[in-house]
């Protein structure tokens, strides 16, 4: 009985506050189903208990009954009420007492209490708050007003709960927010240490790209320098140059005063240095010339290596020639001084052509063709150095093309024609060889000089069939002569072979082939080479020579004195006879140093077992000066021209008889 047990001493130990609802519970179940709140009633007074149970219960509250204070602390802290009853005067310990307890235990701080004072006690209003109650209630009790605080403190902490509850859900949120912001903090920061990280990887990146770049800058620069520039020398080349003259003719086309000049310039001879001190040496002569050059020049003006031995110059923004011959005149003038490498003095001569480039031009190849065509004008002009290019020479050289289109034909049409030259002997006057020299009966320019064609044969290989013609003409004439009665038989036939013929790999066949085809002995054969052909083919040479000489065919050197060959270079080669050329012998008789050289050319040719013939002897003077000097032949106009066979047959039968 819940009653009884309420009615326990404190010796006797309460009910478990589950079970200690009894009757009060039971009934509450009864009246209503909602429960309000979870009420405990401390009172020592079992009616008062009971009374309030009843009320409370019946107004749908949980209710808990405690005897004493020790019974109200331990239900309270077992499972703490909504609210507390608490009676303040009660045996063992007061309600204040019971209260303080409460208050200072954190389990059961919060809890609601509302005092109760009997009828007649003293209730210390300032007490009671002070320990913590929250209100209090006199009995005897008006249950309206019992109920209304009850529920007006219920309601308040409720709200005071959902207040704690929503201030801790706000503490968590704003905990939640903290972490959050911490958290993005902490992402910012992880974030701004990638950017920078990455950043510091897309600077290196951006530096080695930069690197690279600039590398492949270089190399392409250095590339486009090779493109344009010339191993040798370090020169601008012949690309470069295409490129500055396509410039300069727009130029010149968009402002017609504003011309340029070409110079086309061309060693005179350059082959001989590459063939006397080899390539090594012709080299390093190029890049000197080279720095020579580039010494004659002012910033505007460009030089170019060409190719092998040719420099172009351009000059530009210039009105008229007059800049372009000041500079051809300066570089003859730093030509004179040699260059001197490995002890050789070596002189340099250069032909230059000079164009003047103006809008009437259509192609830049025009303006280099007529630059190169001057060229060759004053490399043919041994007067100067330089030569202007105008249009008279341009028909010259489609003049020439004509004759080196007509001389093809000529060989087919039978136009060659053989003349002869007597070679005499100075001592007895008689005629000992005769000299085979072509002419060209053209059909329509008539008679020409071997003067008006050879040049041009030998550049066009057509010299080989010429000469060989010649050869076989002159061997087939002799043969003729020398089965007529009144001809000394010995006479010799003298033949010139140019150095493309002299280089055939077959020459010797077809040498033996002539000489078996007219049955002459090689032995009535002299063959007339220059000097410059033994420079050209020395490779060759000693061993053609040697081969010559088994079939007992003499060997003349032609021109003696015009090439660089030095006696003693001649004197390890099998030469029979040395030509000593017109230029010599023309000037005996005008200037003595002159006859001192010829005198000595003489006598170093007999010291090496050779005769010698004066080619273009003219006056009695020149012949009695050179017999005394024990030239042994003379040939020139002073014994004969080269006259057509007929003549010079009846010649030679007048000489013998
Ligand atoms: P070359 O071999 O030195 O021939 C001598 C040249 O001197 C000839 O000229 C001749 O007419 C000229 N001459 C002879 N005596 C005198 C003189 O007293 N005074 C002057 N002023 N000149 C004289 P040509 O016949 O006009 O021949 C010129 C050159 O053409 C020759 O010079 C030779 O190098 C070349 N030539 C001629 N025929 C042939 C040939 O069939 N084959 C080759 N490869 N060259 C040839
Ligand atoms: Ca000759
Ligand atoms: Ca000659």
């Amino acid at each position: 009985m819940p009653l009884q047990l309420a009615l326990n001493s404190p010796a006797c130990p309460p009910p478990p506050v589950g079970e200690g609802l009894g009757v009060g519970a039971k009934k509450t179940k009864t009246m209503t189903n909602t429960n309000k709140g979870d009420i405990l009633i401390v009172d020592d007074i079992l009616p008062n208990l009971e009374l309030l149970i009843t009320l409370l219960t019946e107004h749908g509250y949980k209710v808990r009954p405690a005897i004493n204070g020790h019974v109200a602390l331990r239900a309270a802290r077992k499972a703490p009420p909504s609210l507390i009853l608490l009676d303040i005067n009660m045996p063992d310990m007061d309600g204040y007492e019971v209260c303080r307890r409460l208050k200072s235990d954190e389990r059961t701080s919060n809890i609601p209490i509302i005092f109760i004072s009997g009828l007649g006690e003293t209730l210390n209003k300032v007490q009671a708050f002070q320990v913590g109650g929250i209100d209090y209630i006199t009995k005897p009790f008006q249950l309206p007003e019992v109920l209304a605080r009850i529920e007006t403190h219920l309601t308040l902490r409720n709200l005071q709960i959902e207040l704690e509850q929503k201030n801790a859900q706000l503490q968590q949120e704003i905990s939640e927010r903290k972490q959050i912001t911490i958290k993005v903090r902490q992402l910012n920061e992880e974030l701004e240490s990638r950017v920078l990280q990455r950043t510091a990887q897309l600077q290196t990146i951006n530096q080695n790209l930069h690197k690279e770049i600039a590398e492949r800058k270089h190399i392409q620069e250095q590339l486009t320098h090779m493109m344009y520039h010339d191993d040798l020398t370090g020169l601008p080349n012949r690309a470069l140059l295409m490129r500055k003259l396509d410039e300069a003719l727009a130029q010149t086309k968009i402002q017609p005063n504003n011309k340029f000049a070409v110079l086309f310039l061309d060693c005179d001879r350059f082959r001989l240095i590459n063939n006397s001190l080899g390539h090594v040496i012709g080299k390093q002569v190029l890049v000197l010339l080279a720095e020579r050059l580039e010494s004659c020049l002012v910033s505007t003006t460009m030089l170019t290596r060409f190719e092998g031995d040719k420099f172009v110059i351009l000059q530009v923004n210039v009105r008229s020639i007059n800049l372009a011959q000041a500079l051809a005149k300066k570089i003859n003038n730093q030509l004179t001084k040699p260059f001197e490498i490995n002890s050789h003095e070596i002189f340099i001569n250069m032909s230059i052509g000079i164009v003047l480039g103006t809008s009437d031009y259509k192609q830049t190849e025009h303006i280099l063709r007529d630059a190169d065509t001057a060229m060759h004008m004053a490399k043919e002009n041994k007067e100067s150095d330089y030569q202007i290019f105008d249009e008279s020479m341009h028909a010259k050289v489609v003049d020439l093309l004509q004759l080196v289109t007509d001389m093809r034909r000529a060989l087919e049409r039978h136009e060659f024609v053989v003349y002869y030259q007597p070679i005499v002997s100075l001592t007895t006057g008689k005629i000992i060889a005769l000299e085979a020299l072509t002419r060209w009966q053209h059909p329509k320019r008539g008679m020409l000089q071997p003067g008006m064609f050879i040049h041009e044969a030998e550049k066009t290989n057509i010299i080989v069939s010429i000469d060989q013609w010649v050869l076989h003409e002159a061997c087939r004439q002799l043969q003729e002569w020398q089965k007529h009665s009144s001809i000394n038989p010995s006479l010799k036939m003298s033949v010139n072979l140019s150095a493309k013929h002299f280089l055939q790999p077959d020459l010797i066949n077809k040498i033996d082939h002539i000489l078996h085809d007219t049955q002459i002995s090689g032995a009535n054969l002299k063959i007339e080479i220059t000097e410059m052909t033994l420079m050209d083919c020395s490779k060759w040479v000693t061993e053609r020579l040697y081969k010559l000489r088994e079939r007992q065919i003499q060997l003349s050197i032609d021109d003696f004195g015009t090439g660089y060959s030095s006696l003693s270079y001649l004197h390890r080669l099998p030469v029979d006879i040395l030509k000593i050329d017109y230029s010599f012998i023309c000037r005996i008789g005008t200037d003595e140093n002159n006859l001192e050289i010829v005198e000595a050319i003489i006598t170093l040719a007999h010291s090496l077992g050779m005769q010698v013939v004066a080619e273009g002897v003219e006056t009695d003077y020149q012949a009695t000066k050179l017999k005394n000097l024990h030239c042994e032949y003379g040939q020139g106009f002073l014994f004969a021209e080269p006259l057509p066979k007929e003549a010079i047959e009846e010649m030679i039968i007048a000489n013998y008889s």
